[in-house]
């Protein structure tokens, strides 16, 4: 691709362009630099938008930039990209290979003195943005997808969902591929407790290291009974 192809960045206030025949991230995460769908745009820098292979065989799919994602465009850099990270790096899967994402690809945040204060996205944000979401998902076309927290589960499930009713075994997401979900590294920074947060840290790294057992089979039957193995 040259940089031709790759639109200006365009304002709209009908949402979401039709993006179904981009078959780009670059060219798609372009497009969506100009959304105005819902209002967080107003408050955040930019958009972060995911990063990754156009073809990786994992996606995983987080909540919304950070403070510090906002500010360098890139999703999971800050305190909560390092923890991904080392749960990546121990379930034996490389960062560069796999597409990383969130379901909101705007910072939802309210001030708070001199800092930003992560706000949770609503709803309505969620359905907005999914449109950037679903084409990511229909141009990397993942084996699995990987739900970092609630948000990133409702975004991927179309409804509201917790944790514990999807518990860790893989589902049959609305797109038609295959799913499963965990806690977001921040919840997992957030808890209070050093006890808790080694627990969800292993259950991550469990989570992610069957989404590896996964993508490396064909056999779905097998892939549960190795699943029921490590979890
Ligand atoms: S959060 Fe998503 S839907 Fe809302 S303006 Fe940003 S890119 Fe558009």
């Amino acid at each position: 691709m040259t940089q031709r192809d790759i639109p200006p960045v365009q304002r709209t206030r009908a949402g979401p362009l039709d993006v179904s025949a981009i078959d780009s991230v670059e060219v798609l995460a372009r497009y969506a630099a100009g959304c105005v769908a819902c209002p967080l745009y107003r408050g955040a820098t930019q958009t972060v938008f995911g990063r990754g292979p156009d073809n990786a065989s994992i996606m995983v799919v987080g909540e919304q930039a950070g403070d510090e994602e906002d500010k360098r465009g890139e999703p999971f850099v800050g305190a909560s990209g390092r923890l991904l990270e080392e749960a990546l790096e121990q379930a034996g899967l490389d960062r560069g290979a796999v597409y990383i994402t969130n379901a909101v690809k705007h910072f939802k945040w309210k001030p708070s003195g001199n800092r930003r204060l992560h706000q949770k996205p609503s709803i309505s944000e969620i359905a907005a943005c999914y449109p950037w979401l679903q084409a990511e998902i229909r141009i990397v076309a993942p084996q699995i997808i990987v739900c970092l927290g609630v948000t990133a589960s409702q975004a991927i499930f179309q409804k509201r969902v917790t944790l514990r009713e999807l518990g860790t075994m893989p589902h049959v997401a609305p797109h038609g591929g295959t799913a499963l979900a965990t806690f977001h590294p921040s919840a997992i920074l957030r808890m209070p407790d050093q006890e808790q947060r080694v627990k969800a840290f292993e259950g991550l790294v469990r989570v992610l290291s069957s989404a590896r057992g996964y993508v490396s089979r064909d056999d779905l039957g097998e892939y549960r009974e190795d699943f029921t193995a490590l979890t």
